[in-house]
């Protein structure tokens, strides 16, 4: 049947791993080139297309519903194919796969299930929608077709990412988010490192001892003294001081992901949801005291984690690999783990953990406990890399225009890029373009720019979304090859030591 259609449509692309049988009829993916669609056959008078839109096209006899890839239609199709829905992930090591292009997730699941890592596909921050201008659900329906597209059906999960309100919550509880990233820095109290004691005293009192349902004098009973023996021989016994240090800084973290917890579980009791806590945007490193002590109260109040992100130590850049001491990462990172592992087992969360080559290698190398990695921009960095190789004029104006913005793109990111060191992309021969993209300075600059290219304040003028959208749609074979290559460079360090 589906050789009835290609004949009779000699200029498209079949996606062979889509096809698949369901009440009577056959459900498939193509593309013309420039837009893909989903095409149903079936016999007249069955009731599974009109589920869907699109245009009915009468070929030998068979109906083929030939439908675009709408929001409607990828409602539908999640309606009918559980393995196209977003599933819980639980403790299983995990990946998370940004796609801020929205066309990445074919090329990231090829990558992806060549290991035992589950795909996170749709991972999408509230600052990220904002500058790229997309839903919530647009990027889960990103994700449905890419599983559909691909005939993946080993679930996916769909990650909130760094939500601060409620309404963050009721957002992506909406979309059918099922991963809940619970970032609360904007409570932690960076000077309580540099208090005295009677300061931390006086601070200590007026944490919201209600919401901790608990009392300052309990509290110090608890811990003052505290002598926890984790896993790996390691023991943590902080100072009096440490313990007040501790909870001055984290104590309203606490209560804010202890409301945020109750928030989602109360409004959405049948929503599959799991929650991470990410204090990785905080000025300093997690100490591995400060970590036992959250996870230890939210232990106490009930909140179930399946995944923290601590600050680590050493800078974790956006775009380039680990800047620091290894050999003390791992070492913290042990530490951290025998946390995680006393309260539960929850699995350490790396964020900005695009290109993070060497942290990879490190943790694979322990060879022990769950973790989940948080990547998004690399994806976007391999798009261009992409561009500078089947459209170089188009890239060199994506250049050009990335560094006009990146003075005032840069604000909210970790970086240290220096704009002087970035070489100008017309000076340069086509074939020598894409090594740009392997130029630390030239990473950083694309990568905190995204937001103004796709949705810029003169998107109108350069129309790059819809230039790059067209030219990597043209050019579909070289992106995902590039998408696939790279990702395989991220998951081969946890393979080689089978975590
Ligand atoms: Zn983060």
């Amino acid at each position: 049947m589906i050789d009835l259609f290609l004949q009779n449509n000699p200029d498209i692309k079949l996606y062979e791993k889509s096809v698949i049988e369901d009440g009577g009829a056959i459900f498939f993916m193509i593309s013309d080139g420039l837009r893909k669609f989903l095409v149903i056959q079936s016999g007249t008078g069955t009731l599974v297309q009109e589920m869907f839109h699109g245009e009915m096209l009468e070929i030998g006899g068979n109906n083929f519903l030939k439908s675009p890839l709408s929001a409607e239609n990828a409602a539908a199709l999640r309606e009918r194919f559980a393995f196209s829905r977003p599933v819980l992930i639980g403790k299983m090591n995990s990946y998370g796969l940004g796609d801020r292009l929205g066309n990445a997730g074919a090329a990231h699941l090829k990558a992806i299930r060549k290991t035992t890592f589950m795909p996170v596909l749709a991972q999408q921050s509230i600052r990220e929608l904002q500058r790229t201008g997309r839903t919530a659900q647009e990027v889960i329906d990103a994700a449905t077709w890419a599983v559909f597209r691909e005939g993946y059906r080993d679930g996916y999960g769909a990650d909130g990412d760094h939500l601060k309100t409620p309404e963050d919550i009721d957002l992506m509880a909406d979309a059918g988010y099922t991963m809940f990233t619970i970032d609360p820095s904007e409570f932690v109290v960076n000077e309580a490192i540099h208090m005295n004691r009677s300061e931390l005293e006086t601070e200590l009192e007026k944490l919201p001892w209600d919401d901790l349902g608990n009392t300052p004098d309990i509290f110090k009973d608890q811990y003052f003294g505290l002598k926890a023996e984790l896993a790996d021989g390691f023991v943590l016994s902080p100072s009096e001081p440490e313990i007040l240090a501790g909870m001055v800084k984290y104590g309203r973290v606490i209560t804010h992901t202890k409301m945020m917890s109750d928030y989602l579980h109360q409004s959405y009791p049948d929503h599959p949801a799991e929650l991470e806590l990410s204090v990785d945007e905080t000025d300093q490193p997690t100490t591995v005291f400060e970590h036992y002590l959250v996870a230890s109260e939210l232990n106490r109040l009930n909140v179930e984690l399946v995944s923290l992100a601590p600050r680590f130590c050493g800078d974790f850049e956006k775009g380039i690999d680990f800047k620091g001491d290894l050999e003390q990462f791992k070492k913290e990172y042990r530490q951290h783990l025998a946390i995680a592992e006393k309260f539960g087992g929850y699995k350490l969360s790396i964020h900005s953990g695009s290109d993070k080559f060497s942290v990879y290698e490190a943790i694979g190398s322990l060879n022990k406990g769950a973790v989940h990695v948080k990547t998004a921009g690399t994806s976007y960095l391999e798009a261009l890399r992409s561009v500078a190789e089947a459209d170089p004029p188009l890239f060199r104006e994506i250049l050009d225009y990335s560094k006009s913005r990146f003075e005032t793109d840069k604000k909210t990111y970790h970086i240290s890029c220096d704009l002087r060191k970035v070489p100008d992309g017309k000076a340069m021969p086509d074939h020598e373009l894409k090594k740009l993209l392997d130029d630390d300075n030239v990473r950083q600059v694309l990568h905190v720019t995204f937001g103004s290219v796709l949705n810029g304040p003169e998107r109108d003028i350069n129309r790059f979304k819809e230039r790059l959208m067209e030219c990597l749609n043209r050019n579909e074979q070289l992106y995902e090859n590039n998408l696939e290559t790279h990702f395989d460079r991220h998951l081969e360090p946890f393979i080689k030591t089978d975590l």
